[in-house]
């Protein structure tokens, strides 16, 4: 019932991140245009049911109308050796970085060595910011925030340093580094309890797992907090919902992740939406997936029937 409407694809990523080699998702066209539905291999259907939504909206609604028509992006900095991640972020023409750290592959003195790489590549006038993906405990996120703001010559904030909201909040009052809520948004029933938590600030915001442009801007409104807007790691479709995001929110005084495409080795969209000079348009419709490689048909039909149940799932109301 899906097949004239859905593409499936499986694209090799350049560096491993996030734990995957190959990023996996289907596209699906209603009347409004294209959407990405994409969450990772871990997720389960119940936690996929607001992927679904963000792709049905920009399929069948389309999204809000925009204040802005362009969004600054940072280059992102996977584990990478410290050349590498210079060569990066030179590449990216982008004035803010977002330094992968606290990986099991990397020790802080690795991270330390990378930052301050980083900060050579951009100069004094760059940002540098890092995330942490919750792996830390409070005392080694101390420790590790503080030789990286050394490294960094001042951090524009840390994403995520510790797993949970208590945990953020203790972090908080001991370091002077802002704080980012990636991971602790996205989980909470309540993103409001970040902020009155004293955990965070600043709010990182993803419109997939948010259930797409609109939930995510009453997440954004309720935080209270100024916000970022990152990526899933999506090709150009999905990208552009984040984009229409990062485009209506009242605010943006920060770099968006959203120029998270050359971490992929293609991608879906005939023109991809690569940032020029740091920055990335607001496009009003996903961009048409015509350079899409076609999956194998088991990938395909896996995400069929991933498809076919939670739609289901949500159809029930879930
Ligand atoms: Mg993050």
């Amino acid at each position: 019932m899906f097949a004239e409407q859905t593409r499936v694809y499986a694209i090799p990523m350049r560096t491993k991140f996030r734990g995957i080699t190959v990023r996996e998702g289907l596209l699906l066209r209603g009347d409004a245009g294209w959407g990405e539905f994409c969450p990772f291999a871990d997720y389960s259907d119940t936690e996929s049911v607001p992927w679904l939504a963000c792709a049905r909206e920009a399929a069948d609604i389309g999204w809000p109308a925009p204040v802005r028509d362009r969004v600054p992006v940072n280059a992102t900095v996977p584990v990478v050796d410290p050349e590498r991640a210079a060569e990066i972020v030179r590449a990216s023409g982008c004035t803010t970085a977002k330094v992968k750290v606290a990986d099991p592959r990397s020790t802080l003195g690795q991270d330390v060595d990378r930052v301050a790489a980083v900060r050579a590549a951009l100069g004094p006038s760059g940002r540098v910011r890092v995330d942490a993906n919750g792996a830390w405990d409070v005392d080694r996120a101390v420790a590790a925030i503080t030789a990286l703001d050394r490294a960094a010559g001042g951090l524009e904030y840390v994403e995520q340093p510790c797993r949970t909201i208590e945990e953020l909040a203790a972090v908080r009052r001991r370091v002077d580094v802002p704080i980012a809520a990636d991971e602790s948004i996205r989980r909470a029933e309540d993103p409001l309890r970040v902020a009155v938590a004293g955990a965070a600030d600043i709010a990182v915001l993803k419109v997939a797992p948010l259930g797409g442009v609109r939930r995510a801007l009453a997440v954004a409104e309720s935080a209270g907090l100024p916000c970022v807007v990152s990526s899933a790691l999506e090709t150009s479709v999905g990208i552009a919902a984040g984009l229409a995001l990062a485009g209506a929110l009242p605010e943006l005084d920060y770099a968006c992740g959203l120029g998270t495409l050359s971490l992929l080795t293609a991608d879906a969209a005939v023109d991809p939406l690569h940032p020029v000079g740091g920055w990335l348009p607001v496009p009003r419709v996903a961009p048409e997936p015509d350079a899409l490689p076609d999956a194998d048909p088991r990938t395909r039909d896996r995400w069929l029937s991933r498809l076919a149940r939670v739609t289901a799932l949500s159809s029930r109301g879930a």
